[in-house]
Parts: structure tokens; sequence; C-alpha cells
């Protein structure tokens, strides 16, 4: 059968652009004993795939330029040679970025019967969903009725991070680049949600958070990070999760000026990868299904459909194209 998948054309310079990708033909092999062949729901494209576009070293290393990208993706067994796999079973795997493959059947997550739509294990279920829990409840340390600021807030990791403070009785604080994301994140129940391309960082976190801030989700790093670490409260946490502000930068970017704040408040910032709590991942999948359920964390999803839009939706990501998480269809 015939797959068609996305190459790394070229090293993306600054901000990524369609020329960086192409979109290949090629042909997927039966699959011979222990092997699946599995034809892709959809695809994720995540931030942390940009780092994986630099040849440098890194926690995952770096995509090769020729070579089809990677990620995470659901898809259907369409043929099986291992025992446990069958037509039709929904399988989660890291061989995004293509309509089809065979692989082993170790490198495939069955997902049995789908609690949620497929597209939710690449988000509210799946890793942005667990990044959003163990940054919080994890790295962060977060307590009940603290007042929590989240950037990105409107993102795959943000929103959800925001959602789970609320459930845990905090005063919650986000900031996302448009009206429309802003009106999103009321509707979630943020206490104060603004818009971070008008006015001053500093002056809204002062007027939704007059006591200052217990804890920082820091998404986006750069003015963001300097901003929170200007009102956050003694012995206050950050979370460094991301720093999406920076990740097209040609030149390295300057620490936050106000860095020796931390001694004097005595604030913790602690950075963390998802796969670094591991150990909470039962928990997360327990309580993010019965949050689902209950209703008291929603989600939204931005999907463009086809491989073809695949480079769209990975670019898409840092011009702030997506509300919630942003999913790329292949059906
Ligand atoms: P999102 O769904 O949040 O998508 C990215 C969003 O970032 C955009 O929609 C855009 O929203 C915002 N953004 C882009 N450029 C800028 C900028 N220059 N300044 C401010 N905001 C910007 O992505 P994810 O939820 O998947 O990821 C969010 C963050 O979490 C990223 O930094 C990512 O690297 C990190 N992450 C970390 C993990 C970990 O294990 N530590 C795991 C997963 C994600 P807007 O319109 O609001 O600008």
């Amino acid at each position: 059968m015939e797959s068609r998948d996305v190459v790394l054309k070229s090293r993306p310079v600054g901000m990524p652009t369609p020329d960086d990708f192409e979109v290949v033909a090629s042909s997927v092999p039966e699959p011979v004993e222990g092997e699946v062949t599995v034809r892709n729901v959809c695809m994720s494209v995540d931030p942390y795939m940009r780092g994986r576009m630099v040849d440098r070293k890194s926690y995952v290393p770096p995509f090769q330029v020729g070579e089809v990208l990677t990620g995470g993706a659901v898809g259907r067994v369409i043929a099986s040679k291992a025992d446990g796999f069958s037509e039709g079973d929904y399988v989660q795997h890291n061989y995004g970025w293509r309509e089809a493959l065979t692989c082993a059947a170790v490198e495939l997550t069955p997902l049995g019967e789908l609690a949620a739509p497929a597209s939710a294990y690449l988000g509210v279920l799946g890793m942005p969903g667990m990044t959003s829990y163990v940054g919080l409840l994890g790295a962060a340390e977060l307590k009940d009725g603290e007042t929590v600021f989240v950037s990105g807030a409107a993102g795959a990791v943000g929103s959800v991070a925001g959602q789970i403070a609320k459930i845990k009785g905090c005063r919650v604080l986000g900031s996302a680049g448009s009206a429309e994301k802003v009106a999103w994140l009321e509707e979630l129940g943020f206490d104060h949600a603004f818009n971070y391309h008008e006015g001053r960082l500093l002056d809204h976190l002062r007027s939704g958070a007059p006591d200052g801030i217990d804890v920082y989700f820091d998404n986006v790093g750069g003015d963001h990070l300097e901003a929170a670490l200007f009102h956050m409260r003694p012995f206050g946490r950050i979370a460094l999760c991301g720093a999406i502000s920076q990740y097209n930068d040609t030149d390295p970017a300057p620490g936050p000026v106000n860095l020796p704040m931390a001694i004097g408040l005595g604030l913790t910032l602690r950075g963390f990868i998802v796969s670094h709590y591991q150990h909470m991942a039962g928990d997360f999948r327990s309580d993010m299904e019965s949050w689902i359920q209950s209703g008291q964390v929603v989600y939204k999803e931005t999907v463009l459909d086809g491989i073809d839009r695949a480079p769209d939706a990975f670019i898409g990501l840092f011009t702030g194209a997506n509300m919630g998480k942003m999913i790329v269809n292949l059906e």
C-alpha cells in the first residue's frame, strides 16, 4: 500500500516555512511476524518538534534532513502479524507525519475501547494533558486555593492547566494572544484572562492578582517569565514547562533581568519534562477521565485536514493559529 509522508527538507532558520518540508510518496511494506500495519487517523504537531529540527544535543535526538519526521499519532490496525493486535484496533505510537506505516508491535500502545475521540489521546488525555497535570501537581507542588498564572493559556497544555487549577480551588490568571482566546478562557472559568499583545504584562498581573502569584506555569518564557518574577509571592514556585517565545530565536535570548529576585523571595524555579513524572501517569489517566466525564475539564481542538496541511499545522503553533490542541486529521 501507499503512504504520503512529510520529510524535513531543510533545517528551519528562525520561523519555519512550508519550504522546510516536503510531502513524498512511499510504499508501506506488508507486516512480517511480530509486525503490524497501521493507517493513521490523526497526528499531533507539538512545539518541542521545533527543537528537534535543530542539529544539537537535547533530551531527544535531532531530526535528520531528508528523513520522515516522527511524532505522536493515533491509527487503526489494517493488517497484523502480531499477537494481541487485530484489524480495526486503535493504537497510539510515535510514527506521525505519515498516512500509514508498518512497525514492530512493541512500538504500539493499544488504546482498547476509546473513552473519547481518537484525537483526545494526542491532547487532553495524552502527552499535553499529562504535562499540565504533572507540571502543576508535581513540579509546582500546587496547593488548594493558591493564585496561579498560566501563560500560553489557550493552548493544549495551558487550557488544561488552568482548568486543573480551578478544580483545586485556585484563583487563575491566563494570558493568550487574541480576544477570541481570552473569551474562551473566560468561558473555562479563568478569573482573569488577558491578551498579552495589549498593555503591559505586569499591569495585567497586578490587576488580576493584587496580592501576587503563588505559582507560575510558564509555557512562554522571555517577557512572560520576567513579568511573573516581578509579581511572585514569597516562596512561590515557577514550573518551567516551555519557552515558546524563544524557540525560533536565531541568537540566544538574554535571561530574565530580574532573576535575582528569586533569591530574596525564596522562589523555586523547576524545569520539567513530562516523562520525568511517569509515576503519575495512572493518577493522571483516572483523574482526567473523570474530570472530562463530569464536565470539569473541557477541551477544544483546531483541526487541519490531510497530510499536506501538517507543515501548516506545525507552523501555526508559532503564529497562534490554534485554540486548544492542534491536530492534523488523516482520515
Ligand atoms: P500550544 O497548544 O500552547 O500552542 C502553542 C501556542 O503558543 C500558540 O497557539 C500561541 O498562542 C503561543 N505562542 C506562540 N508563539 C508565542 C510567543 N512568541 N509568545 C507567546 N505565546 C506564543 O502548545 P502546547 O500546549 O503543546 O505547548 C505549550 C508549551 O508547553 C510549549 O512551550 C511547549 O514546548 C511546552 N511543552 C512542554 C512539555 C514538557 O514536558 N516540559 C510537554 C509539552 C509541551 P497565543 O495565540 O496565545 O500566542
